[in-house]
């Protein structure tokens, strides 16, 4: 707890430092009050090593992703437009993100319908809510089933193309392959089937070894196309320092990162690498979503068992990791 109340006087002395350096007055902006957050930044742009909004400023985003959305795994049942309400009023979620399972028994491949219905559930809850929105294409082995994943992305892109709110996640996280001879060609693939009908939105690709090796990617980016980031993944209980250290690397390479995924262990041994990747994403403007929504038994989870499907939740609810993601999120400056 005291390392995280160390996080939020950071936070907001870093706030208060950039509101002096960027304004005269430290009176915070105001918007008309039916003004959505998407509607007050637009269309996300990548911009050399940031990701910017409609007036070229820097944005980052704070907000939960869903758990795999495979039929009968549990996490499904949270793919309710209530837990997206829920977690834009009472966590201040400004993004959230729809895991959808494609392999494994339960997922697309087994049952197209009922996961892609449950990423629409969630979709057109974020664009109610003016909220960002991820799609994700939650596979380890995205390679193995890419007319799957152009079918699946041309019918999103066809939906949702218009749509500022929508970020596709075209890869979650890639396994030990090659990034220039397997993802990249994938990438391709998918990246020109989206922009053949959705010039603009932008686009998020896995990198090697669980969405770690940003650095591989940084070495060999993506250039037919504009607007790409590229996804980093951190637990703190396996990724350190060491992974700032490549990602900030990969930065001053310049490409744009995205955190659509990352864990904490809750407020146990180790919560201080929480707060280190808080204070990294926030100088570097990265966005980033809390695995997971889901009330499984593991450290990840930010509700315990039987907590309700569809929000509402106390404090008795969550778990330490929900504790902490949630006082992260609230207290996220937009
Ligand atoms: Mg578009």
């Amino acid at each position: 707890m005291k390392t995280f109340k160390s996080l939020i006087f950071l936070l907001l002395t870093l706030i208060i430092t950039s509101c002096v350096q960027d304004n005269d007055s430290r009176d915070p902006p105001t918007f008309p009050e039916d003004t959505t957050l998407v509607q007050k930044h637009g269309l996300l742009q990548v911009n050399g090593n940031r990701i910017v909004d409609k007036d070229n400023e820097p944005v980052c985003f704070a907000g939960n992703s869903f758990f795999w959305s495979n039929d009968n795994w549990g996490g499904e049942r949270f793919y309710k437009s209530e837990v997206v309400s829920w977690l834009k009023l009472d966590w201040k979620a400004t993004i959230v993100r729809a895991a959808m399972g494609v392999e494994d028994p339960g997922g697309y491949l087994d049952n197209n319908v009922s996961n892609k219905n449950r990423v629409i559930t969630i979709v057109d809850a974020a664009i109610d809510e003016g909220l960002y929105v991820i799609i994700d294409w939650h596979s380890h082995h995205a390679e193995d089933n890419t007319n799957e994943a152009v079918s699946f992305f041309e019918e999103m892109a066809d939906l949702y193309g218009e749509y500022d709110n929508v970020i596709y996640e075209i890869y979650n996280e890639p396994l030990d392959v090659s990034w220039s001879a397997t993802i990249k060609p994938y990438a391709d693939s998918v990246i020109s089937a989206i922009r053949s009908i959705d010039p603009d939105n932008l686009i998020v690709v896995g990198t090697p070894e669980w969405s770690q090796r940003v650095d591989l990617a940084a070495a060999d980016p993506i250039t037919n196309y504009s607007n790409i980031a590229y996804t980093l993944h951190f637990y703190t209980i396996y990724h350190q320092q060491w992974l700032r250290d490549r990602a900030s690397a990969a930065l001053d390479d310049g490409i744009a990162l995205f955190i659509t995924e990352w864990g904490s262990i809750g407020y146990s041994q180790v919560d201080s690498e929480a707060n280190e990747w808080m204070t990294w994403c926030f100088e570097n403007k990265i966005s980033h979503c809390n695995w997971a929504v889901n009330d499984k038994e593991e450290e990840w989870s930010i509700l315990v068992p039987g907590a309700s499907t569809s929000g509402g939740w106390v404090d008795d609810d969550l778990t330490d990791a929900g504790k902490l993601a949630k006082n992260i999120i609230k207290n996220w400056p937009e």
